[in-house]
């Protein structure tokens, strides 16, 4: 009888094994794959080079010029070009929502209309908002993301990245298709 009621005990326990290893018993698959990416974080704009500060600085002060008056978060972005010359962008928002459009696609469509066929070398993109904190870095939007990785494709070029806030940690990012894996 303690025979059985062992054997019942190791059957159920057989089973639950068997079940938590395989809980859908669905196909294995062909392959498997990991994504990752490395980048560099500061404690504060005082780490960074002094180009790198400068655009930080400027996208810091483009949050300026940002019209955000529904969502009271204003973005600015910064780029320097490969030819050396720079342009600001900000956020434009618009009482009709998806009309707006993000600091950093405003950037991208003001710079390949100044400077047509010069590839965007860095971008530096800051906020201010005006009801919550800032000083954590921001990361561009999924929308942001598919432009700048159209962009890095275009030029066959990478665009680095500096993400800040007002003050504190900044991320830097070696360019933008690591932000989007299995881009459109
Ligand atoms: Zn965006």
């Amino acid at each position: 009888m303690k025979t059985t009621y062992r054997n019942i005990i190791m059957l159920f326990t057989i089973i639950a094994l068997l079940a938590a290893d395989k809980p859908f018993a669905g196909k294995s698959p062909v392959d498997h794959k990991r994504f990752s990416f490395d980048y560099d974080i500061y404690t504060s704009i005082d780490q960074l080079s002094q180009e790198d500060a400068l655009l930080l600085r400027e996208a810091r002060k483009a949050t300026k010029i940002a019209y955000a008056p529904y969502s009271h978060f204003h973005v600015g972005a910064f780029a320097r070009l490969t030819n050396g010359k720079t342009i600001a962008g900000s956020n434009q928002e618009n009482a009709i929502y998806p009309v707006g459009i993000c600091a950093e696609r405003v950037l991208l469509s003001a710079a390949s209309s100044v400077y047509p066929n010069v590839p965007v070398e860095t971008i530096a993109v800051s906020y201010y908002n005006e009801k919550g904190s800032n000083n954590s870095p921001i990361s561009p939007c999924g929308v942001c993301r598919q432009s700048l990785v159209e962009t890095e494709t275009q030029f066959k070029h990478p665009i680095r990245l500096i993400l800040g806030g007002m003050d504190g940690k900044v991320y830097i990012i070696p360019n933008a298709t690591s932000l989007l894996p299995l881009d459109f």
